[in-house]
């Protein structure tokens, strides 16, 4: 049989051990004689599980003593009400929030602010396609800002930031890591609050992760959803309502899987070896074309053209046909797209690259 590698963009490949191990758990977790799905979540069983994935994500990231870990739902759109229903509160209204605006999902994030705070567009790469980060010292700040939003990777224009923003005032940064977090070495205590979905590196949809500095909490305005409301979240170790409880259990095996693979620094070798790998076989010459600068290309989401769009439908049935799955573009932008995430062996990029090159008549 073919083997199968699935490119897609979220709900996104898993580590094979991991999804054997759940099938191998499913109808019997532990000798508990239920399935985690039918668990209570305030069972000695649940906790147990739920404060592993805790301790383990808190050690692979080493996030600090001084910020929460908490699990929501909602979804990566979802925390972009409830970031500024959260953030907004901590400055005199109307309060004015900074954006970095790097691409399609940083656009989504700007539109929905602007139904809480005075948003500013600090700066902009919309004018050259979206094809890099705007460097630091060109963007247009707001003194007192509640906060800055940045998406530090774009999943559908495939920019990447290569670096950590380091802001002179306490304004805090918020990140929107949902396609990258776990990628690559990042040092927590630079932002104010991070997050993500949890369907493309973590585990399956709908688990939204918040990582979030304590002294920002307890200003959410009045109008928050108590189950929205960090604090509230916090509080009741994010059991104030019913969490999503098989997600939080998948995302806790795909946390002890990367812990097997020797943590998060071994894993960004491998991106990193893995992105060189499919960026060559793109720009070996003019027939595949990335559009993004070289020093903003993503290690995780990697958008490309075929030369002659004309024969898009027969590449993509080329690939299937190889077992190289979910390739196509994001429809806002066409073309094609390659997901790598943490879960996609090398073996998978190499048979991508080998099709390539095929394709190319290479
Ligand atoms: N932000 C980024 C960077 C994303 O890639 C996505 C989903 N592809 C979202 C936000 C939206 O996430 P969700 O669909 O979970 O709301």
């Amino acid at each position: 049989m073919t083997h199968i590698y699935n490119f897609s963009a979220g709900p996104a490949v898993l580590p094979k051990e991991v999804l054997a191990q759940a099938a191998a758990e499913m109808l019997d977790w532990h000798g508990s004689g239920m399935s985690v799905m039918e668990m209570s979540h305030r069972g000695p069983e649940f906790i147990s599980i739920y404060q592993a994935a805790v301790r383990d994500l808190r050690e692979l990231l080493a996030v600090p003593d001084n910020y929460k870990i908490l699990f929501l739902q909602g979804g990566g759109l979802g925390e972009n009400a409830i970031v500024p229903l959260n953030l907004v509160g901590r400055k005199a209204q109307p309060a004015t929030v900074d954006f970095v605006h790097t691409g399609s999902w940083s656009g989504k994030s700007i539109k929905e602010a602007a139904k809480y705070a005075t948003v500013n567009v600090a700066a902009s790469s919309q004018a050259e396609g979206f094809c890099g980060v705007p460097p630091q010292s060109a963007w247009k700040l707001t003194p007192d800002a509640a906060y800055l939003h940045i998406c530090t990777n774009e999943t559908i224009d495939g920019v990447e930031y290569p670096f950590a923003p380091e802001l002179a005032g306490d304004t805090p940064i918020v990140a929107d890591m949902s396609s990258h977090i776990l990628s690559r070495v990042i040092d927590v205590s630079q932002y104010g609050v991070i997050f993500g979905g949890a369907q493309k590196n973590i585990g399956p949809a709908g688990l939204t992760l918040v990582i979030v500095r304590e002294d920002l909490l307890g200003a959410a305005l009045p109008i928050c959803p108590s189950a929205f409301d960090w604090s509230v979240v916090a509080e009741h170790e994010s059991m104030y309502n019913t969490p999503p409880t098989y997600g939080i259990y998948i995302a806790g095996l795909v946390f002890q899987w990367l812990k097997r693979q020797g943590g998060v620094a071994a894993m960004e070798k491998r991106n990193i070896d893995k992105a060189a790998l499919l960026y060559a076989a793109l720009d070996a010459d003019d027939f595949y074309q990335n559009r993004v600068a070289k020093a903003y290309r993503s290690r995780m989401t990697i958008p490309f053209f075929l030369r002659d769009e004309s024969k898009n439908e027969a590449f993509l049935a080329g690939a299937k046909q190889r077992g190289l799955l979910q390739l196509k573009g994001h429809k806002s932008v066409g073309g094609m797209r390659a997901s790598i995430y943490n879960a996609m062996p090398i073996e998978g990029v190499q048979a991508l690259v080998d099709y390539l090159n095929e394709f190319a008549g290479r």
